[in-house]
């Protein structure tokens, strides 16, 4: 038995695939848009002229012909509006704006001084807010303006109810984040695990249908794109990869439990290893933390080498143990641990191919810039607005 379908959500959805194609080609005409959609001609006119209309897409002069009228070529306006992506992270905040294609304009990061306050929802509202603000004041003219705002977290969060459920490295419980900060920013907010925006970033811009984006600094988590879609589970809540236990007796976890997985391959574990070797008190949470074990591996200390490796062996553990589950085509590593790829990539790799399995042990492991987690947060803020991206929600 058929139903009809209403005309305006048939109408919605032809826009948006009509968007899709404008989005994916540099140029492309109303003529070649009705070929490759099968929508009839007026249709696409039509749509293309509000779509024009809303200054989404150009005219910008024509094209060849084959004989009769030349075409009048089109091209999405990828400075129709802006987006803010945040990534919200223990000792620092990375934001960036971004048009839609996700180029960045602009970019930020500002270090937590964690120590010196407690780290509560109410002041992160509030440097969130301030974040926003600098980053709409210097964005650029465009006839749509600040389209949204993205924010990735570290924990639990659910992209569905812009809800908090536990971020564990800043014990923060329950507070309806995306909700809160719209009230406050007047524009629309929507929020996702760090690891899920970094997956997704790293999907849009390689277009690798299988691949796991693992995300490493004062935590670990993991974000997985199956056959070109994000990977959520039941309750929204898989890639929660830093949690695994790879030592059964082993250190005690921010989550309760022991031996996790990003007790060996985080910041919090390099500092660890740092003290295991007679460095004193080092602290994760300080600023600039990862900057400084960098250059003192680079400059010979030996110390700071054997800590490097004991944190890439686990990293390799770890990442094995999901090749073996997963099987995907790539690997990405983003975060402040990632900045140390030249370090710490060939210790990776080499235990991967002792311990992956066949095709798994060859996958390549290759790192991510530090603003991709905010880019891909930024991604999702435009998906919300325009509806043209793949989707992130499913
Ligand atoms: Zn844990």
């Amino acid at each position: 038995m058929y139903k009809s379908v209403d005309a305006t959500v048939m109408r919605q959805f032809n826009k948006r695939t009509v968007l899709n194609v404008l989005y994916k080609r540099q140029q492309t005409s109303r003529v070649s848009i009705s070929r490759e959609t099968g929508l009839n001609r007026a249709t696409v006119s039509s749509l293309v002229d509000e779509l024009i209309a809303e200054q989404f897409v150009q005219e910008v002069g024509l094209g060849t012909s084959k004989g009769g009228r030349k075409p009048i070529l089109l091209r999405f306006n990828a400075n129709a509006g802006y987006a803010i992506g945040i990534d919200l992270q223990i000792t620092h905040i990375d934001t960036v704006l971004t048009n839609t294609r996700r180029e960045v304009v602009y970019q930020n990061r500002l270090q937590m001084a964690v120590h010196k306050k407690p780290i509560t929802s109410k002041l992160l509202h509030t440097v969130l807010t301030e974040e926003v603000r600098a980053a709409t004041a210097v964005c650029p003219k465009s006839p749509r303006g600040i389209l949204g705002v993205g924010v990735a977290l570290p924990g639990l969060v659910s992209y569905e109810t812009g809800r908090v459920t536990y971020l564990p490295n800043l014990g923060i419980t329950d507070w309806s984040i995306a909700a809160d900060l719209t009230q406050s920013l007047q524009v629309p907010v929507a929020i996702d695990n760090d690891a899920n925006c970094g997956a997704w970033e790293a999907f849009l811009s390689t277009g690798i249908p299988n691949l796991l984006f693992i995300n490493a600094g004062i935590g670990v988590g993991a974000g997985i794109i199956l056959k070109g879609q994000l990977h959520r589970g039941r309750d929204g809540i898989a890639g929660e990869a830093g949690h695994t236990t790879i030592s059964t007796l082993g250190v005690l976890c921010s989550c309760g439990n022991y031996g996790c997985w990003e007790q060996y391959s985080s910041e919090q574990a390099l500092a660890r290893y740092l003290r295991e070797q007679g460095g004193g008190q080092v602290d994760a949470f300080a600023p600039g933390f990862v900057d400084g074990c960098i250059e003192a591996a680079q400059s010979g200390n030996q110390a700071y080498i054997q800590s490097w490796r004991t944190l890439a062996e686990a990293l390799g553990v770890g990442i094995s143990n999901l090749l073996q589950i997963l099987n995907p085509e790539s690997v990405y590593l983003g975060g402040t641990i990632a900045e140390a790829a030249p370090i710490i990539l060939p210790e990776i790799q080499r235990v991967i191919r002792h311990r992956a399995m066949f095709a798994n042990k060859t996958v390549p492991v290759s790192v991510f810039p530090r603003e991709t987690v905010a880019r891909g947060a930024a991604g999702l803020a435009i998906a919300r607005a325009i509806d043209m991206l793949p989707t992130h929600a499913r």
